[in-house]
């Protein structure tokens, strides 16, 4: 087993007892050790770089340089700057979903096949049925794999939400601007859009997600991503996040083993809050995102 950062990082520190300043040979060699933990824990290397510039600015602040301990000093400016970077910085409001507009506030969902999205859009009926006594409404974009529309029909039925049935014929963009309408007219106070997605990022499901934004102008634009991806979440988050103006992330399987690097990576490259985790399989294992906690998982 590999030894958490904090646990590395008190190694480090230990060797420097005796030493009362950082220097930057002892800053380095603390620096290293959060690389490679990071770097474990499946996060890009752009993020990482990213994190340890933050770090390593913070490190040469007074603050840390004044501390009786330094070495402690400094695994706290990690500790605090990891939880920040996961969007802690942008406040508890983060999180929420915007339903600023003339109902139905429509949610559109994006991200790979296999990420979650049907699933998630079950949990998030349910969540906004339960929580916020929405009257939700659910439709499949998804005309290219047989099961999709029926598996969203299934988990919608579970849920006790209301489900636009949808015919793999039709054209994306015509279902979505058909459930629309038939929302306004049912007094619906959320739609959620399920779409296609592919094996990897492709121009074709690119260009189809962003005909459906620019014709149904969701008030959140939500990219499922699954918490296992490792290395690859950046790339797949950069190419969404440049085709579509992303308002949150939904981080998901964070029920699995991954420590979740992918989450770093993601909010480095788009900037956005994630604003749910993915905990279940199950339509009830969905949580508002944690930054701290987050921050704690990936430091291990
Ligand atoms: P889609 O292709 O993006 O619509 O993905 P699906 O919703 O069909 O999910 C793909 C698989 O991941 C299914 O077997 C889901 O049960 C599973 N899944 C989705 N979210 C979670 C989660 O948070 N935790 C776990 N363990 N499994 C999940």
């Amino acid at each position: 087993m590999l030894d958490n950062l904090t646990q590395r990082l008190a190694k480090v520190v230990k060797t420097m007892r005796g030493e009362a300043r950082l220097t930057e040979t002892n800053t380095a060699e603390m620096l290293r050790e959060v690389r490679l933990a990071l770097l474990e824990a499946d996060v890009a290397l752009p993020a990482v770089r990213d994190f340890i510039a933050k770090v390593k600015q913070k490190a040469m602040g007074e603050e840390v340089l004044a501390a009786l301990s330094p070495g402690q000093a400094l695994v706290g400016v990690v500790q605090r700057e990891l939880a920040a970077m996961m969007g802690g910085d942008l406040g508890p409001e983060a999180s929420l979903l915007s339903f600023a507009t003339q109902p139905p506030a429509v949610i559109l969902m994006a991200g790979l096949q296999g990420a979650g999205k049907t699933t998630t859009v079950g949990k998030l009926a349910k969540f906004l049925k339960e929580k916020h006594k929405k009257k939700v409404l659910t439709v499949s974009a998804d005309v290219y794999r047989p099961a999709a529309i029926g598996q969203l029909q299934t988990v919608t039925a579970q849920v006790g939400a209301d489900f636009f049935p949808s015919l793999p014929t039709d054209k994306p963009v015509d279902i979505a601007l058909a459930a629309l309408d038939f929302a306004k007219r049912h007094y619906h106070d959320v739609l959620i859009i399920d779409t296609a997605g592919r094996l990897g990022i492709d121009a074709d499901m690119m260009a189809e997600i962003a005909a459906l934004h620019a014709a149904v102008k969701p008030i959140e634009t939500l990219f499922v991503v699954d918490a296992m991806l490792g290395q690859d979440a950046i790339n797949t988050a950069k190419a969404f996040n440049d085709a579509l103006p992303l308002t949150g992330i939904v981080l998901t399987k964070l029920d699995g083993d991954a420590r979740g690097g992918a989450a770093l990576s993601v909010r480095h490259i788009t900037g956005k809050p994630i604003k749910f985790a993915g905990v279940a399989e199950k339509l009830d294992g969905l949580e508002a995102f944690d930054p701290q906690r987050m921050a704690n998982r990936i430091l291990g």
